[in-house]
């Protein structure tokens, strides 16, 4: 491909691969996209959008109609901080809600939200490095089988036995870091991107597994691999990107990060305490409100019940707790200053092992399932990374079922762990990664799905059961921000585009602490935002990136690199493109106001104890919101985009 003209920052190039007919197709990126959409996510959104306009709605996505793009953006493996998220897009398979489900109001039928997932390492560069910006997999292999990208060449092979074990009667691709490893002797100095055991097995809320830990989590990228046939893609590359401007960026990107460090460094900046605790920080703050001196009373306890427990118990999975364990900064490719992970080790009893520190919404997450054992959170993250589930879902799900066990409404699935019981959830995590048994497989499934069948089996208690799951209708699971204790948080929550509970498209904690309260506020808020993180994620910015992006000396730094001059406005406008064109792309898969407005109906209950006792989500200032929110996008009051 020596011929093609090199764009800058871009890598001009994109690979077509249908896994149907066996075939790659590399063709020249087309650039306007690249303007209008800027790059990773919003570029993504585009491709998905090509394809579902042509096919039309995709009603099931693990069929081979689904299409999954995994790809970079213009300032991945430059030596700009945090510019190590990679995107994956894809019709996601947990946000989603098919069938008629009676316990639900006015109940539309949804089949899979356009979902963006982004994950940090090695992987997004080094795919960057081999000369490709966007590789758009469609169909379905008739056997399994991987991708190689070496060097501009991207080929299809068959996945090697090696690669495979049998687990419970099933042969299915072995754990993430026994593939990295086999794939890396193969191809030294490569990085691989792949499936575990739980996608292979369809597991709704599977993941993608990079570089050993670094994950593409939510939605369920996982099962669309499995559904696929496709095992694994290994990248290896050795071309560094251009600059349209080397000398401007190289002053830019000195200036940019001086700002950064100098942020980072302040100790009024929440950020400063990154590279120390890293997200896990969270959790004080969340718990009792220590570091900034704000009320916390927010963390998730007993499926959402609660934001606070007892203090005595809280210390065990503290901020300290994890900070005890915490080893060297183990960080993705080309981050410096902020350096949220860091890697971790337990050195004795019965989850003694070496890995990384959970991140604070794992943890969190955890804790609403009342586990108070550290330790135990610690292996059961590694053993989500190297089954390939995501741990935000599996503890939203496993809270649901530790209700539902509690409340005696599991019929014929026994076994289930309660509230609290470690060895338990430990137990149903490989039972859903393997479905390796009847509750294992029952909960690898979408929530609806769950239900319906709990229902059919006790119709006198299907509002006890949809009750006890937060993840119905189509849920992704709420995040570690309790939805009871913010109203804007639960607006961010409601309407993010890849699905109900997601905290990444907006973020509302620190505005709400500050004093927003108002609903046409609050909603205002939410919609900059999520047209905000469009931004983020096309640009390949972590969340943590400090810096102003519509701001000097920012936007001259792009243009140095890829020669696209926006300006603030014009660069706004696009966060606001991409995130209307994923919603009118979720919009054509079922969703509209029905979608948004669900309240599971436990969120409505106030909290009892803490500093937010009495809170609970109130349903007419949640429409009233969300009133507001669609007037801010300019959409229907019905949700939908014109
Ligand atoms: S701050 Fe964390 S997620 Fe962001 S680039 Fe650095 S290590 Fe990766």
């Amino acid at each position: 491909m020596a011929n093609e003209p090199k764009t800058t920052g871009y890598r001009g190039r994109w690979a077509f691969v249908d896994l149907a007919d066996r075939t790659v197709r590399v063709e020249p990126a087309d650039l306007s996209y690249a303007r209008e959409y800027v790059g990773g996510r919003g570029l993504q959104a585009r491709l998905m959008a090509d394809h579902l306009e042509k096919t039309g709605p995709l009603r099931d996505p693990l069929s081979p109609g689904n299409r999954i793009v995994i790809g970079t953006a213009a300032l991945n493996d430059t030596a700009v901080a945090t510019a190590g998220r990679g995107s994956c897009s894809f019709v996601g398979t947990m946000a989603r809600s098919p069938e008629p489900a009676a316990w639900v109001p006015g109940h539309k039928p949804l089949f899979g939200l356009v979902t963006h997932s982004s994950a940090g390492g090695l992987f997004p560069n080094m795919l960057k490095r081999a000369d490709f910006d966007q590789i758009v997999i469609d169909g379905r292999a008739d056997r399994p089988v991987r991708l190689e990208i070496v060097d501009g060449d991207c080929r299809i092979v068959d996945a090697e036995d090696d690669l495979f074990e049998t687990a419970a009667g099933r042969r299915v691709p072995r754990a993430a870091s026994l593939i990295t490893d086999a794939l890396t002797a193969r191809l030294k100095g490569s990085s691989t991107l792949t499936v575990g055991p739980a996608g292979w097995n369809l597991v709704d809320f599977a993941c993608l597994t990079a570089d050993r830990h670094r994950n593409f989590g939510r939605g369920g990228a996982g099962a669309v691999f499995g559904s696929k046939n496709l095992v694994a893609i290994t990248a290896l590359g050795t071309e560094a990107v251009a600059y349209a401007d080397p000398e401007a960026f190289k002053r830019l990107s000195k200036e940019l990060d001086g700002l950064i460090k100098a942020s980072v460094e302040d100790p009024a900046r929440t950020a400063s305490f990154r590279p120390t605790t890293g997200t896990t920080w969270w959790l004080d703050r969340a718990f009792n409100g220590r570091y900034l001196g704000v009320a916390g009373g927010y963390l998730p306890w007993h499926n959402f019940d609660e934001g606070a427990f007892d203090p005595a118990d809280y210390e065990k999975v503290s901020t300290d707790a994890f900070l005890a364990i915490s080893g060297k900064h183990n960080v993705c490719n080309k981050c410096r200053h902020v350096f949220c992970t860091r890697g971790a080790r337990v050195p004795d009893g019965p989850y003694a092992g070496e890995g990384v520190r959970p991140e604070f919404e794992t943890i969190a997450l955890w804790i609403n399932c009342c586990i108070l054992d550290r330790d135990a959170i610690f292996h059961m993250n590694a053993l989500c990374n190297e089954l390939g589930v995501d741990t935000m879902t599996f503890g939203s799900v496993m809270a649901g079922a530790m209700e539902l066990q509690e409340k005696g409404l599991l019929g014929r699935y026994p076994g289930a762990a309660g509230f609290g019981d470690a060895p338990g959830m430990i137990r149903t995590l490989k039972e859903i990664a393997h479905a390796s048994s009847d509750l294992g497989r029952l909960f690898g499934h979408h929530s609806d799905r769950v239900i319906a069948e709990l229902a059919a089996a006790a119709p006198s208690s299907t509002a006890d059961i949809s009750g006890a799951l937060t993840t119905a209708f189509g849920g992704l699971g709420y995040a570690g921000i309790n939805p009871k204790a913010f109203p804007g948080m639960f607006t961010a929550y409601g309407t993010s585009n890849r699905g109900r509970g997601d905290h990444t498209y907006a973020w509302t904690v620190q505005a709400e602490e500050g004093g927003l309260k108002e609903a046409h506020d609050l909603a205002a808020y939410v919609a900059e935002g999520q047209a905000g993180k469009a931004l983020v994620d096309s640009l390949g910015l972590c969340d943590f990136f400090t810096g102003d992006i519509t701001a000097e000396p920012f936007l001259s730094l792009y243009r140095a690199l890829s020669g696209v001059g926006y300006t603030p406005e014009s660069l706004k406008a696009c966060g606001r493109r991409i995130y209307a064109l994923e919603r009118r792309l979720n919009n054509a898969q079922g969703r509209d106001r029905a979608y948004d407005a669900f309240v599971p109906p436990k969120l409505t209950v106030p909290m009892t104890r803490g500093a937010r006792k009495g809170r609970a989500v109130d349903e007419a200032f949640y429409s009233s919101a969300l009133d507001a929110y669609y007037e801010a996008w300019g959409w229907t009051r019905d949700g939908r985009v014109v």
